[in-house]
């Protein structure tokens, strides 16, 4: 019955997942793995958003609000920005903002190396996908995005990019915004990490999409809320689009509570801070300048795959960047973890 299969899914794709690498770290009887491969946050989720989400599970026999109001008001509350839409985790509004805007056959330009989704949710979505390579040193190559982008209907830039953590200033932004006809979509999955603030951009531009996650600093990757600053033209739209419910009442309820928890935020950052400074000075091999919570390490001569099997076999679970499109094949991924998981991944990778 594999016949009944759309062909774009038959050639290759799907998501990479990092579980091999703890299948490997578990073969070797290590029972204290560290896991750094998923850019979460390893702290627990915050006890008001546990609260929350505890509150709102007894009325799960009902339908979720389809408003969103809670999360709206705490997003609103939180940010200075008016117009949001909501959905499962930012791969959910990702997927569906496409859902809303591209047209079969019509062009979607990525700048790779880059996540892996955009180029899966528009290719489920039929768009022709035009990549736009990046510098050597990572940066992006405004003047060639530009000249490719100008007649693409989204263009979807990240910043901080995952995997090579830096970060796109806001002049070249700006330029890329002022000079195509399509949307930005501009992945904001790390920003709190940064010093960098793009929402002012907003107030400018109707063509500017920010995805915003939970996923990361707010420790909720395993219930799925995403979000984006969005044009006043677009919810609308996006809710004709959508499914019917895009965030269910347990996630809202924790992902409104979270956001007004600035403590649990503001720790984890500046944990972050100070580890990535720390795996820059102390790891032998070179470490790319990052403003996330994970860095890209070259491991030359080693392939991406090797160092992932060798750091695994220590019980660090670290990302292959193998399989980003546009990468040599000798970088890993690795996020910011727990004190003892930092300690065992530095020490893990300079005795390799
Ligand atoms: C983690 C991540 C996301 C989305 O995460 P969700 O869990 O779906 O909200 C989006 N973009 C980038 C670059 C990411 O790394």
């Amino acid at each position: 019955m594999e016949r009944l299969v759309r062909s774009c899914y038959k050639k290759k794709g799907g998501y990479a997942f990092a579980r091999k690498a703890e299948d490997i770290a578990r073969e070797y009887g290590i029972t204290k793995i560290a896991r750094l491969a998923s850019n979460e946050n390893p702290d627990p989720l915050s006890p008001l958003a546990l609260k929350a989400a505890q509150e709102a599970l007894r009325t799960v026999n009902r339908y979720p609000d389809e408003k969103v109001n809670v999360l709206m008001a705490a997003l609103r509350t939180h940010y200075p920005h008016e117009h949001f839409v909501t959905g499962v985790g930012m791969d959910g509004v990702i997927e569906t903002i496409f859902r809303t805007l591209v047209e079969p056959g019509e062009k979607v330009v990525i700048s790779n190396p880059t996540f892996s989704f955009y180029n899966l949710a528009a290719m489920g979505q039929g768009a022709e996908v035009a990549t736009v390579l990046r510098e050597k040193d990572f940066s992006v190559d405004t003047k060639k995005l530009i000249r490719e982008a100008k007649d693409a209907k989204v263009t979807v830039l990240c910043s901080p990019n995952n995997p090579t953590g830096n970060a796109t200033p806001i002049s070249d932004v700006e330029e890329i915004l002022e000079s195509i006809e399509g949307l930005l979509f501009l992945d904001n999955a790390y920003i709190e990490f940064s010093d960098i603030d793009y929402i002012p951009l907003m107030k400018k531009h109707e063509n500017l999409v920010l995805g915003r996650t939970m996923s990361k600093v707010y420790s909720l990757a395993g219930l799925r809320v995403g979000y984006a600053f969005t044009p006043r033209w677009l919810p609308p739209w996006y809710a004709r689009a959508g499914t019917p419910f895009t965030v269910n009442s347990v996630s809202m309820a924790a992902a409104a509570a979270a956001l007004s928890d600035n403590d649990h935020a503001t720790r984890y950052i500046a944990h972050v801070r100070q580890w990535r400074k720390r795996f820059a000075e102390e790891i032998r091999y070179p470490v790319m300048p990052s403003d996330a919570n994970f860095v890209m390490i070259d491991v030359a001569p080693h392939t991406s795959d090797e160092m992932v099997e060798e750091l695994a076999r220590k019980g660090v679970v670290v990302r292959s960047c193998r399989s980003f499109t546009g990468l040599e094949d000798h970088y890993i991924r690795a996020n910011v973890g727990e004190d003892w998981e930092n300690e065992q991944f530095i020490a893990g990778i300079n005795s390799v």
